[in-house]
């Protein structure tokens, strides 16, 4: 199984990083690969997400949203091709979800 984060570059206010979202998805994917045995492989996080409504915000970043959709098939069907049969998307943050959210497929 490899383990794609998907994230985003967005403001938090004051209290939080802009970059929070893949910090915390690296976090989570690195320690999930790190407990399984050598089950799950992590592969680089997509540091960028779809964010167009924070755009009025100072450091965020927004990707739109068929080129992230196509990005994102792009890297997991680039392990289906090597072999990989489970690839499993952990997300960080709330507006990719609608349009990383796909099963099966090739
Ligand atoms: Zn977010």
């Amino acid at each position: 199984m490899i383990v794609i984060g998907v994230a985003a570059i967005e403001q938090h206010g004051p209290h939080l990083p802009i970059d929070v979202d893949y910090v915390l998805v690296e976090y989570v994917t690195e320690e999930a690969a790190r407990r399984s045995d050598g089950l799950i492989l992590t592969a680089p996080l997509i540091h960028y997400g779809f964010n167009e409504h924070n755009m009025g915000f100072p450091g965020t970043i927004t990707i739109r949203e068929t080129v992230f959709i196509d990005f994102v098939y792009d890297v997991a069907h680039s392990f289906v091709r090597q072999g990989f049969d489970r690839i499993v998307l952990i997300n960080g943050h709330g507006s990719n979800q609608m349009l990383i959210s796909w099963r099966g497929g090739s």
